[in-house]
């Protein structure tokens, strides 16, 4: 049954509720976390308690992440290796896994030697570069199935591969990561905590999750229970037992860096948003979405049309735009000369002359990229509304 505004369930972070549902929201096609198109029909909502922004956890939204996880393939759109994020300072590509152990190594600092659990390790992105900044450390991965165990254990410095919940893995460590797990996660605060037993004392957590106020085509992603801001997360990592010593939202764009240490007794921390505040905000840009639809539409005329991106937001507006897309556009060598959705790729010095190509990112990163696609100029980028 779909819930209404009165039965929209408790908050799966503090238990308040009912939440209060983001209008208009089921009427968006979504996407898997693993960028494959998923129907309309989510709800999305925002606690009356502690302000923070999160699905509808009801069987009905077990049972889509069931059908999701059955068919999980991790990087498709490149054969399996991990995309790049580009600095927004120099513009230089990197692979997201090695810019952020760079900003671990030079913010927080590594101990010499030390062993590391990376919960959710899917092929191992995050423990070969750390192993390359690291080398000395002793590195553990967990999955929840056996797809990617032969690729991790091949992985210089991998001690082990475990298809157990974490808390059933051996040992206690130096740092435990999370690359964008926690937000698959229902109830984060308990399996935090829970996650806190495996660390030494003073052990670090170092946490990856999307930032839905850089990027918000990270709200259209349906198996993601929770959609953090920087100080929402804070606030669960904190009630969880921990001390945050470095929360940042530039490390990689788009997305939340957080170091912790295990530290107990913490004071609570109160939202610095309301509610109601937090629920504007999330709503705008709900209809920011719906007006990237529009834009692109009234791009697609005659001749060519690509989109640039095939990631998250490429994905969806190829599904809001009913397939009617000649071509994808990507930066990433290991995506162009490949096919996406039954359409081509191309480098952008590929691009037909005379195409039209929509740029499918963020306003800010956007315009980044047309700047980078300004020496091709034989065809002509198009940037989403600015909000
Ligand atoms: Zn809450």
């Amino acid at each position: 049954m779909r819930p209404t505004q009165a039965s929209a369930g408790r908050c799966h972070l503090c238990g308040a509720g009912p939440l209060d549902l983001v209008p208009d929201y089921g009427g968006l096609g979504r996407v898997t976390s693993d960028c494959k198109p998923w129907p309309r029909g989510g709800w999305l909502g925002v606690c009356p308690g502690c302000a923070a922004v999160q699905k509808v956890i009801d069987p009905a939204w077990h049972e889509e992440c069931a059908a999701i996880y059955r068919a999980y393939t991790i990087y498709h759109q490149s054969g399996g290796v991990e995309q790049p994020v580009f600095a927004p300072e120099t513009g230089a590509a990197a692979s997201r896994s090695s810019r952020l152990v760079g900003q671990l190594t030079a913010h927080v600092g590594l101990p010499e030697t030390g062993r590391l659990l990376d919960v959710g390790s899917g092929n191992g992105a995050l423990l070969r570069a750390f192993h390359q900044a690291a080398p000395r450390w002793a590195l553990v991965g967990t999955e929840l199935g056996d797809k990617y165990r032969a690729e991790v254990e091949s992985i210089p410095g991998v001690e082990a591969f475990y298809n157990c919940p974490a808390g059933d893995v051996p040992g206690r460590f130096t740092m435990v990561s999370m690359i964008h797990v926690l937000e698959h996660v229902p109830g984060p605060g308990q399996f935090l905590e829970d996650l806190g037993r495996k660390l030494n004392e003073g052990g670090l957590l170092l946490l990856e999750v999307p930032d839905h106020r850089q990027n918000p085509f990270e709200l259209l992603i349906a198996d993601h229970a929770s959609h953090f801001t920087a100080e929402a997360l804070a606030a669960v990592v904190e009630s969880a037992g921990f001390e945050v010593i470095a929360a940042a939202r530039n490390w990689v764009p788009k997305e939340i860096s957080l170091v912790a240490r295990k530290a107990a007794g913490n004071p609570p921390r109160r939202p610095s948003e309301t509610p109601a505040a937090v629920l504007a905000a999330v709503s705008l840009r709900v209809r920011w979405l719906r007006s990237v639809t529009e834009a692109a539409r009234g791009v697609r005329r005659d001749g060519p049309f690509g989109v640039l991106g095939t990631s998250i937001a490429g994905t969806w507006l190829f599904q809001e735009l009913d397939g009617e897309v000649d071509f994808f556009v990507d930066e990433d060598p290991h995506r162009a000369g490949r096919q996406y959705l039954g359409r081509p790729i191309y480098a952008p010095a590929q691009v037909p002359p005379g195409g039209r190509v929509f740029i499918a990112l963020p306003h800010p990163i956007a315009a980044h990229v047309r700047e980078r696609l300004g020496r091709y100029p034989g065809y002509s980028c198009h940037l989403p509304p600015t909000g």
